[in-house]
């Protein structure tokens, strides 16, 4: 009688050791899926983090932007996110009543073509131009400003200068006022009122031929700067490819602007800002 007491309180505790063991399994199962699941969503979030910060350079996107704000620039720490799209063209004048001289700075003459008069930009853009402009030169590009900032009384002159040699062409005032405007902006209508646009060496097709010209083609972008009136921009621009003239717009929406392939035009039609 108690062998068989015995016995069965051996099945009970065989039986019970045998529960206590399923539960430890189960336990340690749902502990490993528990950890599985949190590295899962770890690894997820981690992607997709990534995921939204390539989408912040995603143009006018709608994810939040997570590109640095400062970036360096050989001895430069820049603001990549300061922007200036303003937009000035034959259809787009500027403001009479603004007065751009107020936001002029000098440059200096280690950063300036020699031979040439001009020598005002925006004060805001200098420390982009100055930065490119040491690193041509650290790459053995010379790169220096020819024509910046231009005064209404400039703009005046050089776009009579052109008129004047249409005329002597033989053309009458208004076609040679029209065909002058392809080649020099209607006073009032040039980008180099602003202070913000730069004719770097030389501003003729003769530029194409330093190395400054591939050298901006290559990095201009880094600083902020487009090729403002690409070759095959005319119609959109109303004005003449011009190797030579570049335009501060930012440094990310300049490389926006270099990988869409649209001129500022275009550019702003599309996306607005
Ligand atoms: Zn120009």
């Amino acid at each position: 009688m108690a062998k068989r007491r015995t016995r069965r309180q051996q099945a009970i505790l065989r039986r019970n050791l045998f529960l206590a063991a399923c539960t430890l399994v189960l336990v340690l199962f749902i502990i490993l899926i528990c950890a599985t699941c949190k590295l899962v969503s770890k690894s997820f979030g981690k992607k997709a983090q990534n995921e939204s910060s390539k989408a912040g350079n995603v143009i006018n996107g709608t994810v939040e932007d997570t590109r640095p704000q400062m970036v360096t620039r050989g001895n430069y720490e820049l603001d990549a996110k300061y922007t200036n799209l303003l937009l000035v063209n034959g259809q787009n004048p500027l403001p009479d009543d603004y007065d751009y001289e107020k936001d002029l700075t000098t440059i200096d003459d280690r950063y300036r073509e020699p031979g040439y008069d001009l020598n005002q930009i925006n004060a805001v853009v200098y420390p982009y131009l100055k930065a490119m402009c040491e690193a041509a030169e650290a790459d053995g590009v010379h790169l220096a400003v020819c024509s910046p900032y231009r005064s209404y009384q400039t703009q005046q002159t050089l776009f009579e200068r052109q008129v004047q040699k249409r005329i002597a062409e033989g053309l009458p005032r208004d076609q040679a006022e029209e065909a002058a405007a392809t080649l020099v902006a209607r006073p009032g209508t040039s980008e180099h009122h602003t202070g913000l646009a730069c004719d770097f060496i030389k501003a003729n097709d003769g530029f194409e031929l330093e190395p400054a010209f591939a050298w901006l083609q290559q990095h201009a972008a880094e600083y902020g700067f487009i090729m403002r009136y690409p070759k095959e921009k005319q119609e959109q621009t109303g004005v003449v490819y011009e190797s030579w003239h570049y335009r501060f717009v930012g440094i990310y929406k300049a490389d926006e602007i270099k990988q869409t392939g649209l001129c500022l035009e275009e550019y702003l039609e599309q996306y607005g800002s």
